[in-house]
C-alpha cells in the first residue's frame, strides 16, 4: 500500500504537537508527513512581550524546528505558503514548489487585529511573531539613544493599546525592563511615562472585579499611566490621537487592540466567521474530509453562539486529538469530537506578579506568577518532552543588564 501523504502547515503549537504526536502514533511506512513552516525555529508565542521588552534571551523565546520533531518520521520544510489547490491537492509555495498532500493540516495562527484605525498598520509595533517582537526591543534601545542627544519627550513615551491579556502582559515587562535601560543610558526613570490606553471602562475586560483592581493597583505602584474609556484613534510615527481629545506626543506605540485568524485562510476560500475557520467536532473545516484546521486559524463553537478562544491551551489540546483524527481518517476508522477541557488562564504582570485563575479558583501575586511559569513549563514538556523544560528554563533571562 502506498504511504499516504500527511502536509501541516504552520509550526506553532498546533502544528508542532500535531507533528510529534503523529510521529509516535503512525505505524512504520503507513504515512508521509511533511511540517512546512516559514522559518526554521519555533517561537514561544506566550513569551513574546519578553523578547519585545528585552527581558528574555532569545533562545529562551526560538527553538529550531528539526530539534523538536522526529527527523527521521517527520519532514521539515521551509518555505512561505502561497495558495492551496484543494481539488488537486497540492499546497503552493511561494518558491514556486507544490506539495501533494492526502491529508492537510491548517495551522496557521493568528494575525494581529488593527481594526483599520489610521496608521497602526504602518506605525505601530506588534506582538505578532519573534521579530516583529525584537524589532521593539531595538526600537527602544535607540529611543533611548536618540532621547541622549535631543532630550524629545516623545521618545521616551511607550504607549501600549489594549488591556486585554497581551497588552496587560506587555506593560508588566515594559515596567522591568525600562529601568535597567534607564540605567543603561544614565536617564532618570523619572524621564520616562509607560502608558496604557484602553477602550472598555477596566483594564482585563470581562474578567471579574477581584482580577481588575489588583492588576490595576499593581501597574499603578510601577508607575504605569492607565487610560481606561480610551480609544486609540489614529497614529503617526510621533503621536497618538486619543478619543478624550487629546493627542500623546510618541514615537512608540504597541498594538495588542486584537487579533483575528490569518488572512491567507480568507484568501483560500474556505468557509469562514469572522475571520476564523468554521471547523466541524472533528476539527475538519467545515465540509471537508481531509482537511483539518486548529488553533487560533480555527473557529471551533463552544456552544450555538460562542467560539473557543485563540490561546496556546486551545491549540496544544486540539492538537492532540488532531494526530489521532488524521490517522483516524486515513486507516477509515472513525474520527472522535474534540472536547476542551478548559485548566484556567494565567496573564504575567512583569517576572514575580500575575493574575488569572486556575482549576476555578482566582488566583494573583507571587502565586499566580509561579503558576504561570508551571503552565510555560508544561507547554515546553508538551513540545519536546523534559529536555527541553530543563534546557529553556536554565537559560539566563535578562540579557542586557
Ligand atoms: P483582546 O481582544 O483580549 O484585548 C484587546 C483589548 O484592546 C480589548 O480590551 C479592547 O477593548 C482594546 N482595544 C481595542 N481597540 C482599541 C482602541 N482603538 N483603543 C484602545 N483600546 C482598544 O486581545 P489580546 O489581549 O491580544 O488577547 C487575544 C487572545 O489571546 C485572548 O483570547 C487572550 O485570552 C489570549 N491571550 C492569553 C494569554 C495568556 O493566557 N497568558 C496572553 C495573551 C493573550
Amino acid at each position: 500500500l502506498k504511504a499516504k501523504k500527511i502536509v501541516i502547515l504552520g509550526g506553532g503549537y498546533g502544528g508542532l504537537v500535531t507533528s510529534r504526536k503523529l510521529g509516535k502514533l503512525l505505524r512504520e511506512g503507513e504515512a508521509e508527513v511533511t511540517l512546512i513552516n516559514k522559518h526554521d525555529y519555533h517561537y514561544i508565542a506566550t513569551q513574546l512581550h519578553k523578547t519585545g521588552a528585552g527581558t528574555a534571551t532569545d533562545d529562551k523565546i526560538t527553538i529550531h524546528i528539526p530539534n523538536l520533531i522526529q527527523t527521521d518520521k517527520i519532514r521539515f520544510k521551509k518555505g512561505v505558503i502561497d495558495s492551496v489547490d484543494f481539488n488537486s491537492q497540492q499546497v503552493h509555495l511561494e518558491n514556486g514548489e507544490k506539495v501533494s498532500y492526502d491529508y492537510l493540516l491548517l495551522s496557521l495562527g493568528f494575525e494581529v487585529d488593527t481594526f483599520g484605525i489610521p496608521g497602526v498598520k504602518e506605525n505601530a509595533f506588534k506582538i505578532r511573531s519573534f521579530r516583529s517582537t525584537k524589532a521593539i526591543y531595538y526600537h527602544l534601545l535607540h529611543q533611548f539613544e536618540a532621547y541622549k542627544e535631543d532630550r524629545d519627550p516623545s521618545r521616551l513615551t511607550f504607549v501600549v493599546a489594549g488591556a486585554g491579556f497581551t497588552g496587560i502582559e506587555m506593560i508588566g515587562e515594559l515596567a522591568e525592563a525600562i529601568p535597567g535601560m534607564c540605567k543603561i543610558y544614565n536617564i532618570p526613570v523619572s524621564e520616562t511615562r509607560i502608558i496604557n490606553v484602553e477602550a472598555s471602562g477596566s483594564v482585563l475586560p470581562g474578567f471579574d472585579q477581584k482580577a481588575i483592581d489588583y492588576t490595576s493597583n499593581y501597574v499603578k505602584k510601577y508607575g504605569i499611566e492607565l487610560m481606561t474609556s480610551t480609544k486609540i484613534l489614529e497614529c503617526t510615527d510621533t503621536a497618538i490621537k486619543l478619543d478624550n481629545g487629546t493627542t500623546l506626543p510618541s514615537r512608540t506605540l504597541i498594538w495588542s487592540g486584537g487579533v483575528r485568524g490569518n488572512t491567507l485562510l480568507e484568501k483560500l476560500g474556505l468557509p469562514i466567521e469572522k475571520s476564523r475557520v468554521k471547523v466541524d467536532r472533528h476539527l475538519r473545516v467545515q465540509g471537508m474530509k481531509n482537511v483539518f484546521c486548529i488553533g487560533d486559524a480555527a473557529r471551533f463553537m463552544k456552544n450555538e453562539t460562542e467560539a473557543l478562544p485563540p490561546t496556546a491551551q486551545v491549540a496544544i489540546q486540539q492538537a492532540e486529538l488532531c494526530a489521532p483524527n488524521i490517522i483516524a481518517a486515513l486507516r477509515g476508522e472513525s474520527l472522535r469530537e474534540f472536547q476542551y477541557s478548559h485548566k484556567g488562564t494565567v496573564a504575567s504582570i512583569g517576572n514575580t506578579a500575575a493574575v488569572g485563575n486556575v482549576f476555578g479558583f482566582k488566583i494573583n501575586g507571587l502565586f499566580a506568577a509561579f503558576m504561570k511559569q508551571v503552565i510555560e513549563a508544561r507547554y515546553l514538556f508538551v513540545l519536546g518532552g523534559p529536555t527541553l523544560v530543563i534546557r529553556q528554563f536554565s537559560k539566563l533571562a535578562k540579557p542586557y543588564l
